[in-house]
């Protein structure tokens, strides 16, 4: 099942068409894409009966966030072998985690307003909770995951290293820093998220080429840890972390230009395409 926004309603999609939720149901389901999350199983049985001859065609350029308002937003830093080693840095024992404030997620086309001269791409798979956790363990974790989208984890590095110790959360909060989408892909219809293509590319140039299986702590891995501390609620966004090939540690560094834009593309998950303009 996929699951996207369009003009704000929740619909469902093949990639091409689009099947309005609540008009299909009969308004059994709710137009807010957010409120799907918590129905997750229901919509699931409810999308596997759809009637696609209601279907129109997706408006691409229409398309907001698969999960416009979540409770809480999770950044993992430092989560890819080959990103730790280009850092020079050594591989963490234990997620390194921060936040995204939910205010700065975004559609898949969404511009990217450019706050300085030092601000950075980071390609990164997305989970979406489906069911709330709360200290599950490793082996129960995809009970209660909903899907996986692609995500852009924007960077403003200036705020981010302003001071020590850096400021992780306010360089990667800014508006529309945390793209995603294009739509939501369920988990039966991912594939194996730890074993995923990735890229990213920046005005045509391929910057970032990766597979998730470089993560360091694998999704599971990911949601045993953070639910040890937080409940995870329908609806939360984990950034699992980026790969190898962001602008601040190449040589020379590279940073994001007025105009230019980003496209990050996931193995069967779609893709994004971000316009970067002044801020
Ligand atoms: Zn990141």
């Amino acid at each position: 099942m996929r699951l996207a926004n369009q003009n704000g309603r929740a619909v469902l999609t093949d990639g091409s068409r689009a099947v309005d939720i609540e008009n299909a149901s009969n308004g059994e389901f709710s137009s807010d894409p957010m409120a799907a999350y918590a129905v997750w199983n229901e919509l699931r049985s409810f999308a596997a009966s759809v009637d696609w001859t209601l279907a129109g065609a997706l408006e691409v350029p229409a398309l907001g966030p698969c999960v416009p308002r979540p409770s809480a937003v999770f950044g993992i830093g430092l989560n890819y072998r080959d990103h730790a080693a280009e850092a020079g840095l050594d591989v963490p024992s234990s997620p390194m985690v921060f936040t995204k404030f939910p205010s700065c997620i975004a559609g898949p086309h969404a511009e990217v307003p450019l706050f300085g001269d030092r601000v950075d791409w980071e390609a990164e798979l997305v989970v979406v909770i489906g069911k709330e956790a709360d200290a599950v363990d490793e082996a129960e974790a995809f009970d209660h995951v909903a899907g996986c989208c692609v995500g852009q984890d924007i960077s403003d590095r200036k705020a981010q290293f302003k001071d020590k110790p850096p400021q992780f959360s306010m360089g990667k909060s800014r508006r529309a820093y945390g793209p995603i989408g294009p739509w939501l892909t369920s988990l039966d219809e991912v594939g194996d998220p730890d074993d995923l293509a990735i890229t990213c590319d920046v005005a045509g140039e391929r910057m970032q080429q990766s597979r998730t299986s470089e993560m360091i702590f694998p999704v599971r891995e990911i949601i045993a840890f953070l639910s040890s501390y937080c409940v995870l609620q329908p609806g939360d966004l984990i950034f699992t972390g980026t790969p190898s090939g962001v602008g601040s540690v190449r040589d020379p560094r590279r940073y994001l230009a007025v105009g230019e834009a980003i496209v990050t593309e996931i193995e069967g998950l779609g893709r994004l395409e971000n316009r970067c303009i002044a801020g």
